[in-house]
């Protein structure tokens, strides 16, 4: 059984003893098996999706195009990354204000990655108590064999984790090709062995205590709780008090609550807690012990459901809110926020224009009456294609541009300045007014941009 550590004489800290959590069986397994085999297929098979000439989900880093399968982002469009943060952190306290910890459970990549490492560590050592034995057997030639096999499969997943990730920035098929031939540049090295040696200590020996001492999560979750947020809980009105007996037994001839003190919830309990003793911060609601429990409850012919999901207003036999002011400020929160991210995603502008003003001269009177102010015009071309760009302007009667036209060619993702003037009658202003300058693709009428610049003229 895990137990709980006490400090050593005179020390301040306990050392951290290993935790063999007992693999189980039951409907939450399976989920939470599920969501691990969906959360890892994606994340080793979408680096692989081709899409036209690239791959599907690319972070170019060097052309600063980021490539979510039809979607190109620019740097100028990072706001929607902040937005997408802000959208799942909301998410994030929406779903526990409902039901818990259900994404640390379930979802969280170190839940995720430490089940695949445990899978791995039973494949090789064997189950709970063989693992436990092998701890504690002297070095032989077949435990070297074994912790060895173990570490072998460990880094081999880690590095291909650390490889994965290394092909979201540079295209994978490239880069398997100079992993194959150990031609990998220093970055490309750097960040596969980082990564995959994260991956490694984190899943393979830090484990729970990433969740119990590093994760902030952990720590503030309380204050999204109320006596309506879905838990996993021990019900200790129907459990206690608790106490061994003989199956068939009816445990109120015996003065016992329905719990028979087995201490399976406990051994199959990764973060090595007992949930007997109320909801604590290391609980990651990954539900094993609902499992367990069920089925002890199953085999001692009681009904299941001694540990389950429950709000307190349930324990408490209290009526229960799904819908309450907390949810409902989440909820509309988050509705709005994401109609108006994929609004605006799908509808921004592709192109975009700069006017700025020469700083060299205010302005310039020329010999035929008029009045030239000189602007430098940028044009940012996003789409992923090249475009021949018209460059016209509006504002004032009269109003004449010269730049090196008719058109001005901008490839896909860059930015191209154009040298523009502009010349109005002299009659027709005294001081200055604000002009507009519009720029429009000639093959493409919907990519267009305007910006405002001030046109200087004499006051006098
Ligand atoms: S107490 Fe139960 S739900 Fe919480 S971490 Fe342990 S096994 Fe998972
Ligand atoms: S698994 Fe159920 S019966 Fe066994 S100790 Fe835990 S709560 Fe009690």
């Amino acid at each position: 059984m895990n137990q709980p550590v006490e400090p050593m004489d005179g020390g301040l800290y306990a050392a951290r003893q290993k935790i063999y959590p007992r693999d189980i069986d039951g409907r939450f397994q399976r989920l939470r098996t599920i969501a691990a085999w969906v959360l890892l297929g994606i994340f080793y098979v979408i680096p692989w999706i081709p899409w036209g000439q690239r791959q599907a989900v690319l972070f170019d880093l060097p052309a600063r195009k980021f490539h979510i399968f039809a979607l190109t982002l620019w740097p100028q469009d990072f706001y929607f990354l902040t937005w997408l943060l802000v959208i799942a952190a909301l998410s994030l306290f929406f779903f526990t204000a409902l039901a818990g910890r259900v994404f640390c459970g379930f979802a969280c990549p170190q839940t995720v990655w430490t089940e695949t490492f445990l899978w791995m560590e039973r494949l090789v050592e064997g189950s709970r108590s063989q693992q436990m034995k092998l701890a504690k057997a002297p070095w032989t030639a077949s435990k070297v064999l074994r912790k060895g096999g173990k570490q072998l499969l460990w880094i081999t997943f880690a590095l291909w984790t650390g490889f994965t990730f290394v092909g979201y920035f540079t295209p994978i098929a490239e880069l398997a090709g100079k992993v194959a031939g150990f031609s990998t540049g220093p970055w490309e090295t750097f960040w596969v062995l980082f990564y995959g040696g994260a991956t490694y200590v984190n899943a393979g020996f830090m484990r729970e205590q990433v969740c119990k001492y590093m994760c902030p999560y952990a720590r503030f979750q309380s204050a999204m709780f109320d006596s309506d947020t879905l838990v996993i809980t021990y019900d200790d009105r129907r459990g206690e008090p608790r106490g061994a007996r003989k199956k068939g037994t009816d445990p109120k001839t015996k003065g016992l609550g329905d719990c028979v003190d087995c201490t399976m919830c406990v051994q199959v309990c990764p973060t090595g807690i007992d949930i007997r003793k109320g909801l604590q911060y290391e609980c990651i609601a990954c539900a094993a012990c609902i499992d367990a429990c069920d089925e002890v409850m199953d085999k001692v012919g009681y009904p299941k459901g001694l540990i389950r999901y429950d709000t307190q207003n349930g324990i408490d036999g209290k009526p229960k809110h799904v819908l309450r002011p907390r949810t409902i400020v989440y909820a509309t929160l988050l509705v709005g926020l994401t109609i108006g991210f994929v609004y605006t995603l799908t509808h921004r502008n592709f192109v975009g224009v700069d006017v700025l003003r020469d700083r060299n001269a205010l302005y310039r009177e020329r010999p035929d009456g008029l009045i030239e102010n000189v602007y430098n015009v940028k044009i940012l071309n996003k789409d992923g294609d090249a475009h021949e760009f018209r460059v016209t302007a509006t504002g004032l009667p009269g109003l004449a541009i010269e730049y090196a036209g008719p058109t001005v060619w901008v490839g896909s993702g860059d930015v191209q300045g154009v040298p523009v003037r502009i010349r109005v009658p002299r009659k027709e202003l005294a001081g200055g007014a604000d002009i507009e300058v519009t720029i429009e693709a000639s093959d493409r009428p919907d990519l267009k941009a305007s910006g405002k610049a001030r046109f200087i003229a004499p006051t006098d």
